[in-house]
This record gives structure tokens, sequence and C-alpha cells, in this order.
């Protein structure tokens, strides 16, 4: 059967966190009335095993042969048994997007063009570095949010990615790079800093996540894994009693007037809520601490007062300040600030017993840098229903 105009059920978010485990409601695939098992983290699948009678340890040897095995054809996963294999192939499938085009950096660098059913696309980029390899993943077409000093923002929002999109992307990037070769791992961090806000997509990246951390997916430890927001607090506070992760934060100035002209977010959610939202997620978990992101941008927010300012707002909070150079794309008016200016605002910073490390930008040739991630933003048509739809989660 084609679904023409599908309705995809709202998932659960499902949580590993005190070994709780909640129930999903499975997913649809977008093509056919097939249920995509990739749209399940393993409390799902359990969940949906049991719902068409069969033990719900079935789930851990699905996802053994498809995160462990790299095997994706349900045909060939042979302790399933016929008679069960036959019976998913009916009701269930394991699909993944596609890899529309890849470029190697010549420093190493590689960025793939992922594509999904209706013609949408995202960016992936896997950054190697001396002793680890991160992927930057995506987790919306277009973005919402309208951070002007991103270009993503600039090109609107399409949709919502799915889990099996999301998670889709480390599979597909990690078959790409080989990821277990010789024993070694290519990727040892996964960084929600693609395309997209995560948290205004909470039900699709908690799944996806969670398979991520699942030692029956890809098995990263919380520290490796890493969730960046715009700054949207339900979503913070959401996040800290759903899984056990790293959170990014984009500050980006440590005043609301600088910060609302980047981040319009701000205006909904301001520096100072932002900030006991931060010290609520770490106060929960010893372990726990920020990165706050902050992109520094000549003449916006580079000044040494901001740098000043920003230890006061930081510096009782377990946290790290990445400094990231704004990287320019055609068409904005910003500037990336002088090295001189970043050497000293990390001076600053620094002084102020801030932990502030200058991200390298990498990947300059195939324009793989923050900020620099476009994609193929599709369907344009009812652009202001979607954006509305986006801003009352916001406002939710
Ligand atoms: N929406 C999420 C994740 C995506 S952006 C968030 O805001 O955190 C990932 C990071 O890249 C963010 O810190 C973002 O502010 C930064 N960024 C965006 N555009 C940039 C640019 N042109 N130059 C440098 N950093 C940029």
């Amino acid at each position: 059967m084609v679904l023409t105009d599908p309705i995809l059920p709202r998932q659960r978010s499902l949580t590993f966190l005190d070994s709780k485990l909640t129930t999903t409601q499975a997913p649809v695939s977008a093509v056919t009335s097939r249920v995509n098992l990739l749209d399940f983290d393993e409390a799902g699948l359990r969940a949906f095993f049991e719902s068409i009678g069969e033990k719900p340890f079935r789930a851990q040897q699905v996802l053994k042969w498809v995160f462990h095995h790299a095997e994706t054809d349900i045909g060939a996963m042979t302790d399933l048994g016929i008679a069960l294999r036959e019976q998913l192939k009916s009701i269930a499938e394991i699909k993944l997007p596609e890899i529309l085009r890849e470029q190697r950096s010549i420093d190493g660098t590689v960025k793939w063009l992922i594509g999904f059913h209706g013609g949408n696309a995202v960016e992936t980029v896997y950054i190697p570095e001396p002793k680890r390899g991160t992927l930057c993943v995506s987790s919306q077409v277009g973005c919402a949010l309208n951070c002007s000093f991103c270009s993503t923002g600039a090109q609107g929002f399409a949709r919502n990615l799915t889990c099996s999109e999301i998670i889709g992307q480390v599979w597909l990037a990690a078959q790409a790079l080989g990821h277990e070769r010789n024993g070694e791992r290519r990727i040892t961090n996964v960084v929600m800093m693609g395309m997209g806000e995560p948290l205004l997509n909470f039900d699709a990246v908690m799944p996806a996540m969670s398979l991520m951390r699942n030692d029956l997916g890809f098995g990263f430890a919380a520290k490796r894994v890493t969730l960046s927001t715009a700054g949207l607090i339900p979503g913070i506070n959401r996040l800290r009693d759903t899984l056990d992760v790293a959170l990014a934060v984009s500050l980006h100035a440590p005043v609301d007037d600088v910060r609302t002209q980047l981040v319009p977010l701000n205006r909904k959610y301001p520096i100072a809520d932002l900030m006991q939202a931060c010290s609520d997620y770490v106060s929960e978990k010893h372990k726990r601490s920020v990165t706050f992101e902050y992109t520094l941008i000549d003449g916006v927010n580079d000044h040494p007062e901001h740098a000043h300012k920003l230890v006061k707002l930081l510096r009782r909070l377990p946290s790290k300040l990445n400094l990231i150079p704004f990287n320019p794309f055609p068409g904005t008016k910003y500037r990336c600030s002088s090295q001189d200016r970043i050497k000293e605002f990390q001076e600053i910073v620094m002084r102020g017993g801030l932990i502030a490390t200058v991200r390298k930008t990498r990947g300059e040739d195939i324009d793989a840098a923050c900020g620099q991630l476009v994609g193929k933003v599709m369907d344009r048509t009812k652009r202001s229903e979607r954006i509305k739809l986006q801003m009352a989660e916001i406002a939710s």
C-alpha cells in the first residue's frame, strides 16, 4: 500500500537512564505502510516485537545485525527463524537514507550530502584529529531559528528528520569510513551540530541518540555524544530527565541585546534563564559539565568587555568554552574576528579561570565548517505554516 499523505504517529522518547523502558508507537515509513525498524531505539523495538506477539529479545538480535554486522536485509538475519523473517518482511523494513555525494578535504575532513525520501538532503561531516574522529550530524532539514550568523538559517526550514534518518547518517558514515577497520574506530565522537535545532525535534533525536549510546547500537560513552542547542530551555530540562549525553549550548554573547541580535530565540529564553537551566542540568549529575560555544564575530561580540562579562557569567558553572572563529558564507554581513582579537579574547577568559579552546576551522576547501552546511531544502510550499508550527513548539 502506498500512503500518499502519511501521518507519522508521535514517537515517545525513550530512555535507558535508570534502566527505565517506556513504550513507543511504530512510526510508519513515508513511502510504504511498512514500519522502519530503524525508527526505534531498543525499548521501542522491544515494544514492537511484543506488539506482534514475539519475544522482546528479538530487538537485541535485530540491533546486532544492523549495527554490529551492518546487515540491513531482514532475510539474512538467520537467527530470527524463517517464519518470523517472512512475517517481518511483510510488515517491516530497514530503510536507510542514501549518500548522494562525498567530498574529501585535503585535511582529511569528509562531507557527505545525504538524501531522504521526498528530495530533501542534509550534510554530514567527519572531522579526523590525531586522537579522535568526530561526526557532525544533522537533526532537521534546514532550521527555523534564523540565527543571523548561520547559513543554515538563511535556507529556511523544511521538516524534522526521523530517527532512522538521523541514526542513518551515522550508519552510512561508519560504512563509508570503514569504521571498525583493523579493530580501530574511525568515529569516536558524535555531535548534533549539523543542520537544525535538535531540541525542536526531540521525539526523533532521543531514540537516535539512544542508539548512538546503546552497546547494541554504536556504544559511545555519554561524554562522546553531544547535543548542541541554541538554548531551548524546556528541551534542556526534558533532556536532563531523558538521556545521559553531553550538552553544548550556543551562547555567542554574554549580554541579552547582543545575543538576541545573533540568536533571536534569546528573546523567548534570555541569558539569565538559560544559565539557570544549565546549572540545573549539571547539578543533577556530578560528572556533567556544559560546553558553551561562542562564535567570534568582528566588532559584534569579540570586545574585551564581552570576554570579562563571559567570565562573570560562567565562572561558577562546571563548563568549557569553545571559541569558534566565524566562518563567512555568501551574503553575510559579518566578518571573522582578527587573530589578535581571538587570542586576546581567549587570554582574558582563561585568566578569568575558564577552560577555553579555539576551534580550528576544518574542511575549508569543501565548505564543511560550522554554519556552512547547506543540504537541499525541498518543498518550500507551506513554508510559513511549517515555521509557524516550529514557533508554536518553541512557545509551548
Ligand atoms: N541548532 C544547534 C546546532 C547547530 S549549529 C545550535 O545552535 O547549537 C552548530 C554550531 O555552529 C552552533 O554553535 C552555531 O552557533 C555554530 N555556527 C553556526 N554558524 C556559524 C558560522 N557561520 N561560523 C561559526 N560558527 C557557526
